[in-house]
């Protein structure tokens, strides 16, 4: 019996070291361990044999049994293996090189990003030069030096950042710059007249909710020189409203009130969808753009400025308010602008 046992293993051993097709596998397995298989049948026998010889073969036709279904599975892996390689060599031969290949997605320039680039070129075509100031700014640039009394409710923790660590001998404490006007006073500090500056920068305040982000965008023009007066301040407006907005909106400037600019006005356009008749989106008309007005005589005293001979005015508007104005947008939250949601960024 043992001597049987042996001879089927070698011969079922070489059927299936030979094999190179899965079926013929099947039916190896079948013929050596199916129900009628020559193993099974060699076990049905190991019954009828002396009770002290069988421990012994039943051991062996065990060990056998467990080798052969290793090694059938060793050939079924080896087999499946080739036949993948098989697909992929019939792949290659089939490969056309001359067709377009799969391109990688392409991402674009973030929407902000983008309305900085169309506001910066609008005013270079008028001569104006985009400058940078410090976002990390001290008090003096951004509200001593602009007029703002020592008690004014900008200056209070609410409204803006206070770094606690920074504190300059003259020019106070460190913060973090709540507006593009703090670029005013540095731009005359260079002592370089005429002044024609486009200060583009992120602000910081104290403000988190569905239509305020605390890190925001503004753009801040300033212009200094001789003569200059409201009438060029109103054709800067004209000429960046019906550049960005289009050829037929116009603007308006109505009395306001700022700490660093006298006169002061809020700039209106009119309004895209009625066309200035009044409609359910606007006011009689009109949208609010932002605030302009003439630089306020202590302000170009504070950047050593001559006031009996140069005068200027200066105009500073939110980013991403003017580039949802434009675009028609109302979002339910202002924040998913910096929220990173492709399902919203691939709109634009
Ligand atoms: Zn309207």
């Amino acid at each position: 019996m043992e001597e049987e046992l042996i001879k089927l293993q070698t011969n079922v051993s070489s059927l299936i070291i030979a094999c190179d097709d899965s079926d013929e596998l099947e039916n190896i397995r079948e013929n050596f361990l199916g129900k009628n298989g020559d193993l099974t049948e060699a076990i049905k026998r190991i019954g009828k044999l002396p009770a002290d010889e069988r421990p012994e073969i039943g051991k062996l036709a065990n060990e056998i049994k467990t080798t052969v279904e290793e090694m059938l599975q060793d050939k079924k892996k080896n087999l499946s293996g080739n036949a993948t390689n098989t697909i992929k060599v019939d792949a290659i031969k089939k490969l056309d090189i001359t067709l377009p290949g799969a391109k990688p997605p392409l991402g674009h320039l973030h929407l902000i990003t983008q309305a900085l680039e169309e506001i910066t070129s609008i005013f270079e075509h008028i001569g104006f030069a985009r400058v940078r100031h410090p976002e990390v700014e001290w008090d003096w640039y951004a509200f001593t030096s602009l007029n703002f009394p020592e008690n004014h409710p900008a200056r209070d923790d609410w409204e803006t950042f206070f770094i606690k660590e920074g504190i300059h001998p003259k020019k106070g404490q460190m913060i973090l710059t709540p507006h593009t006007s703090s670029g005013q006073v540095r731009e005359m500090e260079k002592g370089v007249l005429p002044i024609k500056m486009l200060n583009i920068a992120k602000c910081y305040r104290r403000q988190s909710d569905v239509s305020h982000s605390p890190m925001f965008h503004q753009f801040e023009g300033l212009v200094v020189g001789e003569n200059i007066s409201i009438t060029h301040l109103k054709g800067v407006l004209d000429y960046f409203v019906k550049s960005y907005f289009g050829p037929n909106r116009i603007s308006r400037i109505r009395p306001y009130h700022f700490q660093f600019t006298e006169p002061s006005f809020e700039i209106d356009v009119s309004c895209g969808i009625c066309n200035g008749k009044g409609c359910k989106l606007c006011k009689a008309g009109w949208l609010e753009l932002g605030g302009a007005g003439m630089v306020h005589p202590n302000v170009l005293k504070a950047g050593n400025i001559d006031t009996k001979k140069y005068s200027g005015f200066a105009f500073g508007w939110g980013v991403e308010r003017v580039l949802m104005m434009k675009e028609g947008l109302s979002l339910e939250d202002l924040r998913i602008l910096y929220s990173n949601d492709m399902r919203f960024l691939e709109q634009f």
